[in-house]
Formats: C-alpha cells, sequence, structure tokens
C-alpha cells in the first residue's frame, strides 16, 4: 500500500472543558496538521492522489477553523476542543473530500501530538 502525507498550519485560540489546569484558559496554538492518504492503486501518472488536491482540501478545511476561537465554533459549542476532538472533526471533514484520507495527525507543539484513524 502506499501512503502520502501533506502537512499545514492554522493557527486559532482555544480552551478546555472539564479541565483543571492552564489549558481551561483561553490559549492559542500554531496547529500543524498531517494529512495521511493510502491506498494500492495509481494513476496513469502514477500518483496516488495529487498532493495539490490533498492540500487544496486541507485548506478548505482549515480556513474554517484558522484564527477563529474554536470553543465559539457551532459544531464545538459545550465540546472540550482538545486537539483529539479536532483531529476527529478534521478527518471526518477530509474524508468527504478525499474518501483515501486514513489518518490525520493534529501536532499542538512540536512534541506534542494527536491522530484520528479508523480501523
Ligand atoms: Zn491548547
Amino acid at each position: 500500500m502506499f501512503e502520502l502525507k501533506a502537512q499545514m498550519y492554522f493557527s486559532a485560540a482555544h480552551h478546555l472543558l472539564n479541565y483543571d489546569g492552564a489549558c481551561e484558559n483561553q490559549h492559542g496554538h500554531n496547529w500543524l496538521v498531517e494529512a495521511y492518504v493510502n491506498g494500492n492503486n495509481l494513476d496513469k501518472s502514477n500518483i496516488l492522489v495529487d498532493y495539490k488536491v490533498i492540500k487544496k482540501a486541507l485548506k478548505e478545511v482549515l480556513d474554517y477553523l484558522d484564527h477563529k476561537d474554536i470553543n465559539e465554533l457551532p459544531e464545538f459549542k459545550g465540546i472540550s476542543p482538545s486537539s483529539e476532538i479536532l483531529s476527529k472533526y478534521i478527518y471526518t471533514k477530509m474524508k468527504e473530500i478525499i474518501p483515501q484520507t486514513s489518518k490525520i495527525s493534529v501536532w499542538e507543539t512540536s512534541t506534542s501530538c494527536a491522530s484520528y484513524y479508523e480501523t
């Protein structure tokens, strides 16, 4: 099986609900999102999915989150918008555009990352 990965950043504010610690206060991240796409079948150019297509889809999904207070978005009302929840949200949105999306990783710092995929 082949696997592609494309990366894109977005910046946004959030705070965690039901959490005792600094992250309960509003703060921001420059999130790095990694979109994984996999499959066995290459096209006539021997590519799986054009990186341009993956990045266009990522941009479309991430533009909605960029420079927002994520807690204020209707999709996240009353939901603690952790990196875990963001990875699942982005996965679901990416899957609608690119069905071969296999995993989304969301880095909230350069050493901390949450991923969502289905088995
Ligand atoms: Zn945070």
